[in-house]
């Protein structure tokens, strides 16, 4: 037997949620297909940052020399296994390509405008913890530097992000003292983006996925596509481990599993898996009052209402989500020439989250129609921006296939650009 429904939405992750959320307000029928838990993918137990300063796409200059260096230290925050794979090859020489100031600048005020447009979304979803949803903190985002070198680097985007309206505090020791008050920083200064946010990213889930069942979506978790069904250019049915679906419409929102689900169907999506990890600890011996990242070392700190959660590292290893004992104990020793009254201890000895990033050479994510079939379209690719971007992407593509111009322009997202 086949199941209809007008729109199948596959991927149970941030963005597949806030996808069906959207359809689902614009009246459509949806069912949501996950192959595991709802949002296991890389959505549950990130940093959990909603950043509208993270204007620099991943692919900027200096970023290859700085990745030669750091592929040779084992205790280095990125990484790229080597191995033999063409979409590798063909994403480092892509990656490489974008990484040039000219296509850096392009890519700015896409992030941007996608960013602003997103941060307001997050209001649909959040609201007070009394009301059960869950909570953004509005606190802003505090970045750390040990160096002078490092500082007077992001300086300049810095300015960037001061000249696209984003408020800034440039900070010296004394500054930063005198905002991160929760405990003793080391470092040479810092960077306050005064309008950034965080909440707890599993509590997003898990609203997300109260709002969209009250919103009658069909949410089957479980559920595995394994294949596809053409017939004319169109995808007739979609075949899971839970039956078959037709639908009129189907959207990706695979993660970093986007390019294999649809790799049958000759889609080619050029992302790669980004690896990064978190560990969460309930009894921190002193608590940051702000959300930091640990800039040399690449590190993000999230104080969350009972816990404090480090994340951070990225390994291109493929669909791997093993965890490399050797990097998080780097990742977690660096934290205390940060915070040097921090306690590692629990830390050191708590669960590792792994969780793959999906990202593309260029840093922009991937939405849009796919070029060859035409009731599929593409949501993914958001890399480190995934939380931040989620509303955001949901409510292009409810507009796409309402027929609407989508509210933000998403000529640079197509997914021909990579032809
Ligand atoms: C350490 C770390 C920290 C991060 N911190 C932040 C942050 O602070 N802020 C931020 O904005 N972003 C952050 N990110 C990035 C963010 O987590 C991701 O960009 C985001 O979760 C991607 O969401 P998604 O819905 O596209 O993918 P996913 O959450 O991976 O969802 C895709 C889903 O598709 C499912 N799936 C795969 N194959 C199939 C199939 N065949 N059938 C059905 N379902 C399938 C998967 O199981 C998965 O659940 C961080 C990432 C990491 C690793």
């Amino acid at each position: 037997m086949v199941a209809k429904t007008d729109v199948l939405v596959i991927g149970g992750g941030a963005v597949g949620l806030c996808t069906a959320y959207y359809l689902a307000q614009a009246d459509r029928s949806v069912t949501l297909v996950e192959k595991g838990k709802i949002g296991s993918g890389c959505s549950d137990k990130n940093a959990g940052l909603i950043v509208p300063s993270h204007i620099i796409p991943l692919a900027a200059p200096g970023v290859i020399k700085k990745g030669l260096r750091w592929l040779f230290n084992p205790n280095s925050p990125f990484y790229i296994k080597p191995r033999f794979s063409l979409e590798l090859a063909s994403w480092v020489w892509q990656f490489m390509r974008a990484s040039r100031e000219q296509r850096m600048r392009e890519s700015i005020p896409v992030l941007h405008h996608l960013l602003q447009a997103s941060y307001p979304l997050f209001m649909d979803f959040t609201g007070s913890q009394e009301s059960g949803a869950v909570k953004m903190i509005e606190d802003g985002l505090l970045m750390i530097y040990r160096t002078a070198k490092a500082l007077e680097a992001d300086v300049r985007d810095a300015e960037r992000a001061r000249q696209l309206g984003l408020e800034v505090s440039i900070l010296d020791q004394q500054g930063l003292t005198q905002t991160e008050t929760g405990l003793a920083v080391s470092a040479v200064g810092g960077i306050f983006y005064h309008q950034d946010a965080h909440l707890d990213p599993q509590d997003f889930i898990a609203s997300l996925t109260s709002k969209v069942s009250e919103n009658a979506v069909q949410v089957k978790a479980e559920t595995e596509v394994t294949g596809f069904d053409l017939h004319q250019g169109k995808i007739r049915t979609v075949k899971t481990t839970g039956g078959d679906f037709s639908a009129n419409q189907v959207v990706l929102a695979g993660g970093s599993w986007s390019p294999e689900i649809v790799a049958a169907l000759g889609v080619k999506l050029p992302i790669q898996a980004g690896k990064g990890y978190s560990v969460t600890v309930s009894r921190p011996n002193v608590k940051p009052r702000l959300p930091a990242i640990l800039a040399e070392a690449k590190i993000a700190v999230t104080p969350f209402a009972d816990s404090l959660r480090f994340s951070g590292t990225l390994e291109i290893a493929g669909l791997d989500l093993s965890v490399s004992t050797r990097r998080v104990q780097g990742m977690l020793n660096a934290v205390q020439s940060y915070y040097p009254e921090m306690d590692m201890q629990e830390a050191l000895h708590a669960p590792v989250w792994s969780g793959l990033r999906p990202c593309t050479p260029d840093g922009l994510p991937i939405i849009g129609r796919a070029e060859d079939i035409d009731n599929l379209l593409i949501a993914a690719g958001h890399a480190m921006l995934g939380i931040s971007l989620a509303p955001v992407t949901g409510k292009i593509v409810a507009e796409m296939i309402e027929g609407k111009a989508p509210s933000v322009d998403v000529t640079a997202l197509s997914p021909t650009r990579f032809n």
